[in-house]
């Protein structure tokens, strides 16, 4: 039998199931200590009223013989696309059509998923650290060479750290595809327009692909900052953009997404929005009805406030990181555009180390920078989604320790 040697070689110890391990090992040895978690990136907040009421009324609609609905359109309904269209891109003066919009149930699928439009040997390059899933589904489909001290040997990495501001350099390989995250997970920081225009004028020069992942948009609280990379100036050329409803709107248990493949993008000779909706048509069956109903709910006038008032909950916890943190005297970044604080570990302390001992001294859990590449060694992500009470008191619990 063939196998995919690829995924049957994949290194073990996925992070987020290692920290998982050595927190129910703690808790096993130390039952009754209350443990202050600042480590998953999960929403939790409820879904806003007008995301509940529309899900509501369409359970209703589906009772019924004129209302019921079957399979949806391949790409998603248009009052969806066109609330998307209308809400966060015309404000923003760019023009994407009905047949650039694919609905999907999740971003992380999605940026999974587009590797299949690549040939086996495209080169691939991320920043470093970085979200897995682009590393991962790349290596699964054997672009990467082999696993070897925690690189892969044919990936590129564009190393983002404390020395280059969190800018990623250009690549100095040839690139064929590009994975750039903001605001960035884990990072929590942004890129200006002119910084994201390089990466454009990089890609339209040397024939590549950007695969944007603007999960996080949502949390943007600068107008100059861009919320979509087709602000840019060439980037509908050159750049295919994947956005959520999770952590804009809560609905990291409801799922719902989008990623849009301009028609004119026409990379290395292949039309990748006729391509990326075959792909879709095919594997793909769609987002339930009343899904996609409670996803257009959060453009309503009504919608907008009330996701704005989650948002700005977790926005205020990510301040109280980064100001408690920055008076004991740690280097923080991030936590102004993003739910997510990166703090240097004290004393060039290891990151899994810096996690045992918040373990085990602050009662607080935390994710290893490690975890998200080799240049996260030295540096550990904490996250605003967990009550103020509760951030407030793992920032004094972390402060006391340190
Ligand atoms: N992209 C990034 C950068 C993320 O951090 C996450 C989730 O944490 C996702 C995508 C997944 O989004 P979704 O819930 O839409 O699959």
């Amino acid at each position: 039998m063939n196998i995919n040697t690829h995924l049957a070689a994949m290194p073990a110890g996925y992070l987020f199931a290692e920290v998982a391990r050595r927190v129910k090992d703690y808790q096993a040895e130390n039952p009754g200590v209350e443990l202050l978690r600042l480590g998953i990136g999960d929403v939790t907040r409820p879904l806003c009223p007008a995301a509940v009421d529309a899900l509501k009324q369409a359970a209703d609609e589906m009772g019924t013989f004129e209302g019921f609905h079957g399979y949806g359109p391949d790409f998603g309904y248009d009052f969806l696309i066109d609330a998307i269209i209308a809400g966060d891109y015309a404000p923003r003066g760019v023009k994407i059509g009905r047949d650039e919009v694919f609905i999907s149930d999740g971003a992380k699928s999605d940026v999974g998923n587009l590797q299949e439009l690549f040939a086996a040997d495209a080169r691939i390059a991320v920043t470093d650290p970085v979200y897995p899933v682009y590393v991962d589904s790349n290596a699964m489909a054997g672009r990467l060479g082999d696993y070897v001290n925690g690189k892969w040997t044919h990936l590129i990495y564009l190393p983002t750290n404390a020395e280059n501001g969190f800018v990623p350099p250009l690549p100095q390989e040839k690139a064929d595809v590009i994975y750039l995250c903001y605001p960035n997970n884990p990072t929590g920081t942004v890129l200006t327009k002119a910084q994201l225009q390089a990466f454009v004028d990089y890609a339209l020069a040397n024939d590549a692909l950007i695969i944007y992942d603007a999960a996080y948009k949502a949390f943007i609280s600068d107008e100059n900052i861009p919320r979509s990379i087709y602000e840019v100036p060439g980037a509908k050329r050159c750049a295919i953009e994947c956005c959520s409803f999770s952590k804009t709107a809560g609905f990291t248990g409801t799922r719902c997404a989008y990623t849009i493949v301009p028609r004119e993008l026409s990379y290395q000779g292949g039309h990748f929005n006729k391509m990326w909706g075959r792909r879709q048509a095919t594997k793909f069956n769609g987002v339930s009805y009343p899904v996609q109903r409670a996803a257009a709910a959060i453009y309503t006038e009504d919608g907008q406030k009330q996701i704005m008032e989650s948002i700005n909950y977790y926005r205020k916890n990510a301040q109280v990181i980064r100001e408690g943190l920055q008076k004991a005297g740690v280097q923080v970044f991030g936590g102004v555009h993003s739910p997510y604080v990166w703090m240097k570990t004290p004393n060039e302390m290891k990151s899994w180390d810096f996690f045992d001992l918040l373990l085990r001294k602050a009662h607080v859990v935390g994710t290893p920078g490690e975890g998200f590449g080799p240049c996260g060694e030295g540096y550990f992500r904490l996250t605003a989604f967990n009550t103020l009470e509760k951030t407030q008191a793992a920032v004094q619990k972390i402060v006391d320790v340190l």
